[in-house]
């Protein structure tokens, strides 16, 4: 059965003498050599996948701040900073990780609805780029943090456009009905108070409408909200310098077909010249689109478990490497990495952890025995950086692929690694 003419693989990724390699390395020799559950990045993918941003923007003021949530390994974030990418943060954590990666402060942006007096301190003291802030309360939280600091934090408001991203009800934030950003409404009235504030100096504006959208459309009408709130801030005197369109753009975890971003990218660009706005600085925060097909987790077959409703395949990776089964019953191809041309069988693919939520993929069919290698593929975003230790279990180990070069960008961590912060009663 050959598995890639069925649905075609992820860039990078391919069968070569019956065996999956993603660009030039075997992922059968790497499992034997580092372990499974393991962690496979292709560092091609990555930056065709930026590449394909940095196309439409070329000649344009812009950045584009990864969103390192996806994927916060300090490999992952050199790459793309060396790359030419700034960082898009939502902790003190993520600022700490940003500036270890070399990433220069002013390149990164904070995003997140609560942020603490302790993270804009820190923030401030770096000088980050950019607080996209979400609240009235966060305003004059921050406006307090930095005179005390004696300095002045650039601000955006997070607006809220009220579009429907049509996309997974957890991972869908411009709605009216949650928790992210400033109502429509209310947008004005904020940026006038921010103006006003001694401590802040009112740089953008910035959206995220959600995650893993696969349409034009959305973006398109959250643009035209953006642009009618442009020019209605500025009217009111307070200029905005540049304006942030968030990320979220999808990927093919299953036959989705989301725009590619230079496309969707034209097609906004095109907007903001008709609109006027064509000089504009552009931000973007892309994490899932830069990096989800990028990766792959190789994980072992430990056991064949049929049964009289379903039939199991216990594996080595579970909900605690891959969480995204469980958390938003996402859908993850899962291929072998050596096919065998036994008749296949339907089985469900579950991790050892002690959960009936402890599931990596429904009703698959595959021809395997005990001992086989699966990969499960857009394994590069919301997977690793999503990892607990739940069960005592120890974070996989992650390797970055260039070419026929492997380098090791996370050791598997141990039992000592997760037991060093705990102490014994006395
Ligand atoms: C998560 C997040 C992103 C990135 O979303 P993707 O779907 O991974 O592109 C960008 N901006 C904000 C504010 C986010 O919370």
């Amino acid at each position: 059965m050959n598995i890639a003419s069925v649905h075609p693989l992820p860039p990078h990724i391919h069968y070569l003498n019956g065996h999956l390699c993603m660009e030039e390395c075997s992922l059968e020799a790497l499992a034997r050599e580092h372990g499974t559950p393991l962690f496979v990045y292709s560092q091609a993918a990555m930056l065709n996948a930026l590449g394909s941003y940095q196309r439409s923007l070329a000649g344009r003021e812009h950045l584009i701040c990864y969103a390192m949530k996806a994927n916060s390994t300090l490999g992952i974030l050199q790459t793309l900073v060396r790359a030419g990418c700034g960082l898009d943060i939502v902790s003190g954590g993520e600022l700490e990780r940003a500036l270890a990666a070399g990433v220069a402060p002013e390149r990164i942006i904070f995003s997140g609805v609560g942020k603490t007096r302790h993270e804009m301190r820190r923030a401030l003291a770096v000088g980050i780029g950019c607080f996209n802030v979400e609240s009235r309360a966060e305003l004059d939280v921050l406006d307090s943090v930095a005179q005390e600091a004696d300095t002045r934090a650039p601000v955006s408001i997070r607006v809220n456009p009220n579009v429907d991203a049509k996309t997974h009800p957890y991972i869908s934030t411009g709605l009216k009905g949650n928790k992210f950003g400033i109502a429509h409404e209310d947008v004005v009235a904020t940026y006038r108070h921010a103006a006003q504030c001694r401590g802040l100096r009112v740089v953008g504006i910035d959206c995220h409408i959600g995650s893993q959208i696969t349409q034009t459309g959305p973006y398109l009408d959250a643009m035209d909200r953006i642009l009618d709130l442009v020019q209605a801030i500025e009217s009111a005197g307070v200029p905005i310098a540049h304006i942030d369109f968030g990320g979220g753009l999808g990927i093919d975890y299953n036959g989705d077909t989301p725009p590619a971003a230079d496309q969707l990218w034209q097609a906004l660009l095109d907007k903001l010249e008709t609109r006027g706005f064509g000089d504009r600085k552009i931000l973007l925060e892309p994490g899932r689109s830069l990096v989800g097909n990028a990766g792959v987790c190789v994980t072992e077959v430990l056991y064949l478990k049929p049964g009289e409703q379903k039939n199991f395949l216990i594996v080595d990776a579970a909900m605690n490497d891959l969480p995204r089964p469980a958390m938003y019953e996402a859908f993850h191809r899962i291929v072998p990495v050596a096919p065998r041309q036994d008749a296949p069988a339907t089985w469900d693919v579950v991790g050892p952890v002690c959960e009936s939520g402890d599931w990596l993929g429904r009703d698959r069919t595959l021809a395997v025995q005990a001992g086989d290698l699966l990969a499960v593929l857009s394994a590069g975003a919301y997977c690793m950086s999503m990892a607990s230790n739940y069960n005592t279990r120890g974070r996989a180990a992650e390797l970055l692929v260039q070419g026929e070069q492997v380098t090791v960008i996370r050791q598997r961590e141990t039992a000592a690694d997760q037991l060093r912060l705990e102490s014994l009663l006395p």
